[in-house]
C-alpha cells in the first residue's frame, strides 16, 4: 500500500500509485483538466465532465452552479428584450362552399383549371 505523505490517506489495490498521484493533486493544486469554455480547471476528469454537464450543457446551465465557479455572466451583454410577439395571422376564410340547399351537380370550386 501507499500512503499520502501530506494527509496520510492510504491507497491500496492495483491502481494505488495512480490513485495516489491523482489524490496528490488535491495538495499540489495541480489541475490538469482545464475547461475549454471558461477558466475553470478540474483536478479530475470526472470533475471536469461534471462541470461541463452542469455548467455548459444546455439543460444543466443556469441551474446549479455555485459561487465557487460562477460563469462569466457579467461579461456577457445583457439579454436583449424579446421582440413583441407578432400578431397571429388571420385564419384564411374557408372557401365559399356551395349553398347546400341548391342542387350542385358540379362543384364550381373544382371546375376552374
Ligand atoms: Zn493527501
Ligand atoms: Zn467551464
Amino acid at each position: 500500500m501507499v500512503m499520502c505523505c501530506v494527509c496520510g490517506r492510504v491507497f491500496r489495490g492495483r491502481n494505488r500509485h495512480q490513485n495516489l498521484s491523482t489524490h496528490m493533486r488535491i495538495h499540489t493544486g495541480e489541475t490538469p483538466f482545464p475547461c475549454p469554455h471558461c477558466p475553470y480547471r478540474a483536478k479530475r476528469k470526472a470533475h471536469l465532465q461534471m462541470h461541463l454537464e452542469r455548467i455548459h450543457s444546455p439543460r444543466g446551465a443556469a441551474s446549479t452552479w455555485r459561487d465557487n465557479h460562477p460563469p462569466s455572466a457579467h461579461h456577457l451583454p445583457p439579454h436583449l428584450p424579446l421582440p413583441p410577439p407578432l400578431p397571429l395571422p388571420l385564419p384564411r376564410s374557408p372557401p365559399s362552399l356551395p349553398d347546400p340547399q341548391l342542387p350542385t351537380a358540379t362543384s364550381p370550386h373544382h371546375q376552374k383549371q
